[in-house]
């Protein structure tokens, strides 16, 4: 699992910052998550492909979170992009898109999929024979979802030397693979545990920006294995987090800490501080294992 960030600071474009977008890559699929402004030259930056993008998901309506999207679609469409792109996103963004694009009659080269989002529960979004998406309702000024990308558990491994020993033709192989025992022409049953090694956990990640503390998302990503939490303000700015329905450090480390997250990745940092330091020290007095994303840093796990 690999998460790039393309940027990760509130509010304005500046020079130095970018707004929120990043590209999770999970069991060879690529998610786009958040457009903000600047997206698609973060991408070149970043040197991955426009082609491998097909589903992007927009959290909110807010500016920082998606005014990327016309200008990434309208770039696809210029380079004669023919692939299906589906967009999840709240109710209200295929009205703004499709105006755009219907006012500059500028329609796409390729199928555009629009997936309106408005539940207040969490539900599933996406799912495919690898990985499945669910949505993380948040609190915050407007309607806004994290999402919550699960790989699924692959196959067994298939134990070589066991195999062997029992002399079982290849033709079980696949039937070990998904977890069958195999019984021997003598009638013996050999259990598939025997065969076979258990799989690579499935890795988890959740994105969850912008909210305020909201500890009703924690059911939701408990366990996870990495959690993007928006940590806005510093703890001096902790009232204007609540009035503004934002975050601070130490919030989103209480979050992870509380959902037994493995690791914390913060961002969506406030551009009235220099510097980003002082971000993690402060999230460090709650839970341990604290990185401070920042525009262009890839993690892999
Ligand atoms: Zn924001
Ligand atoms: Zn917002």
């Amino acid at each position: 699992m690999k998460l790039t960030i393309l940027g990760c600071y509130a509010a304005t474009p500046r020079t130095i910052t970018n707004p929120t977008s990043q590209v999770l890559e999970i069991k060879n699929r690529m998610f786009l998550i958040d457009c903000g402004e600047g997206t698609q030259v973060q991408l070149r930056k970043n040197k991955i492909k426009f082609s491998k993008i097909n589903h992007i998901f927009i959290s909110h309506l807010h500016g920082d979170h998606f005014f990327g999207l016309i200008g990434t679609i309208s770039t696809f469409a210029l380079l004669g992009r023919t692939t299906d792109l589906h967009i999840y996103g709240p109710k209200g963004v295929k009205e703004i898109i499709t105006l755009q694009l219907r006012l500059s009659n500028s329609w796409t080269t390729y199928d555009l999929f629009f997936h309106e989002l408005e539940s207040t529960e969490s539900e599933v979004i996406f799912e495919d024979n690898r990985v499945i998406v669910k949505t993380i309702p948040l609190k915050h000024r407007v309607y806004t979802n994290g999402f919550l990308f699960q790989e699924k558990p692959g196959e067994r491994k298939l134990n070589v030397e066991a195999v062997q020993k029992y002399d079982i033709h290849t033709a079980y192989y696949q039937k070990i693979k998904n977890g069958g025992n195999v019984t021997l022409d003598d009638g013996t049953i050999i259990e598939n545990e025997k065969l076979s090694f258990d799989p690579i956990p499935p890795m988890s990640y959740a994105f969850c920006s912008d909210t305020v503390y909201h500890e009703a998302i924690i059911p939701i990503i408990e366990n996870v294995d990495v959690l993007y939490h928006e940590s806005t303000f510093l703890q001096s700015e902790e009232a204007l987090a609540l009035k503004t329905l934002h975050s601070t450090a130490i919030e989103a480390a209480t979050i992870a800490l509380k959902a037994n997250a493995k690791q914390l990745v913060l961002g969506h940092y406030s551009t009235r501080y220099d510097g980003i330091e002082r971000f993690k020290a402060e999230a460090e007095t709650v839970f341990p294992n604290v990185l401070s994303g920042n525009d262009g840093v890839s993690f892999e796990w």
